[in-house]
């Protein structure tokens, strides 16, 4: 995962691109994620939307085969989100 902005060249070439979920193009600041098959740029109002309905598809799965993913894993994925987040700023987290 990466945030286009206009300091980070690296990712200039992104900018502009087409958003995976609205098809907007997308300037800073983006979101974009390596995929197998290219990179994803969203918007970031996008991401959340997204995360949004792959979270309730998920749960629609649960719901309806019995498999459970999520369930009892929040406070993990809380963990290594904050760990991650804490990770890329060079600060250690402990919990
Ligand atoms: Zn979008």
């Amino acid at each position: 995962m990466a945030i286009i902005n206009y300091e980070e060249r690296t990712y200039n070439r992104l900018i502009g691109r087409e958003c995976f979920y609205c098809y907007g193009p997308v300037y800073p600041p983006g979101v974009m994620w390596m995929g197998s098959g290219g990179d994803l740029v969203l918007h970031p109002p996008c991401v959340l939307e997204l995360y949004l309905r792959l979270g309730r598809d998920v749960l629609q799965i649960e719901q309806t085969t019995g498999q459970y993913f999520a369930a009892g894993d929040m406070h993990k994925l809380r963990t290594r989100l904050v760990a991650s987040e804490m990770q890329m700023q060079g600060a250690s987290y402990d919990r």
